[in-house]
């Protein structure tokens, strides 16, 4: 290897660029690894469990975050953004701005200080289903581990509270947003994926029946540090929900939303239909759908759902969903395309499988790329080095990522030797 070559810049800390970093340092190459969010993990940290394993993310996280904290060739900025790249005759370099948290000690702050505080925000991490204070923990299991405080939320009279609540010195509410310039030798694009806008498909209910949630919700109702710690409730009462729908390539495959298939919504949908049921053995399950897409191994996952009695599948893509007049409970209508039946069937609460969108389009890399209609990239720029993963590419699960990320380093690595 070479011992001179310039770091690997990732832009992205999800699994992708994790894996991309790990990948990297490993072999003896210094990478540093750029996230926007406050934590390392991305989408994945927020899954209750990912298939085909059903296993949580926390356990793979947990080693990443080992190998990351042990290994002085990464370093890691949070709530950090490469603002700009730029090429002189082979040579890249790289600005990136880094918000404040304005917390100067983590270990100063105890959740006995925050719970004193009345300014709350909207829980991002638990998709707008909960809120935190205003100087909040990510999630349980944060890393880098640190608590963060919401400037925007935070009221005045809170952040003169700060000063009695927390031990001083602890807050720093001057604290500024930092820019540094590195040279680099070669980049990881993992920016990664958002959810669909499920507030476009108005004729879905997502915003206007409270019951209407979407698969991304449904992974934070199932999980332990959820907002219901677990329990799959219905958002406008809070009892169990034991009729539910799910609602396949809601707006997927769709002109007039996302015109591709996402993927992975089939198998998630599977997956957390496995969820209620093993929470709950008398919840019946009905999943609406066009096709189920389950490739390879993970037909068993579908083939294995269909011997459960209260579970059915339709065929048949949901027209409308409303509210039953005078409750909160469901009807959606739809036609049976098999039966050729018109259906107008009732449920406690419906999933929306709504599908990826790149994050590429928000979060523009800040230099010439080549981006297809919908925002993926396959990373073609004007200068050798750039390589694209995961779902900045084309949607895809964590076992594809983690696949292309280890290719996409030895690529970067093989650049990264050439620039001696
Ligand atoms: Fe539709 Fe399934 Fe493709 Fe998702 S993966 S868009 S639900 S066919």
């Amino acid at each position: 290897m070479n011992a001179n070559a310039k770091p690997l810049l990732v832009i992205g800390g999800g699994i992708g660029g994790m894996t991309a970093a790990v990948d990297a340092a490993e072999i003896g190459y210094k990478v540093i690894l750029v996230e926007k969010e406050a934590y390392l993990g991305g989408r994945v940290m927020r899954m209750h469990r990912y298939f085909p394993k059903m296993c949580p993310p926390t356990c793979g996280f947990e080693i990443n975050t080992r190998r990351i904290k042990q290994n002085p060739r990464i370093t890691v900025h949070t709530m950090a953004t490469v603002e700009e790249i730029t090429d002189e005759a082979g040579d890249l370099r790289a600005k990136i701005r880094i918000r404040p948290k304005y917390v100067t000690d983590m270990h100063l702050i105890a959740d006995s200080m925050t719970e004193k505080l009345t300014t709350e925000r909207v829980n991002d991490f638990n998709y707008g289903m909960d809120k935190t204070k205003a100087l909040y923990m990510p999630h349980d299991m944060a890393y880098p581990p640190g608590y963060v405080l919401d400037r925007e939320a935070l009221s005045e009279t809170d952040a003169e509270k700060l000063n009695e609540i927390c031990p001083p010195g602890a807050i720093d509410l001057e604290m500024t947003e930092k820019r540094i310039a590195v040279d680099i030798g070669a980049v990881i694009i993992a920016t990664g994926w958002r959810p669909y806008d499920a507030t476009k498909l108005d004729y879905l209910g997502f915003g206007q029946c409270q019951n209407v949630i979407t698969n991304v919700m449904m992974e934070r109702l199932a999980a332990m540090g959820g907002p219901t710690a677990g329990e799959i409730v219905r958002p406008s009462d809070g009892k169990k929900a034991e009729n539910i729908a799910f609602v396949q390539c809601a707006g997927s495959r769709d002109e007039n939303h996302l015109p591709y298939c996402s993927a992975v919504c089939c198998m998630g949908s599977l997956k957390q239909v496995r969820y209620i049921r093993e929470k709950n053995e008398n919840a019946k399950i009905t999943v609406f759908y066009i096709d189920v897409r389950t490739i390879g191994r993970e037909e068993k996952f579908y083939y294995d759902l269909l011997e459960d009695e209260n579970v059915s599948f339709i065929k048949g893509k949901v027209a409308k969903i409303s509210e039953e007049p005078g409750s909160e409970n469901l009807v959606l209508d739809v036609e049976d395309t098999i039966t050729r039946e018109n259906l107008h069937k009732g449920f406690d609460m419906v999933v929306l499988a709504t599908g990826m969108v790149p994050n590429t389009p928000d979060f523009k890399i800040p230099f010439e790329l080549k981006y297809d209609d919908y925002g993926f990239t396959d990373g073609v720029t004007n200068f050798d080095g750039v390589y694209t993963v995961g779902c900045a590419k084309r949607p895809c699960d964590v076992s594809r990522t983690t696949k292309d990320s280890t290719a996409a380093t030895l690529k970067a690595i093989q650049c990264l030797n050439r620039g001696e």
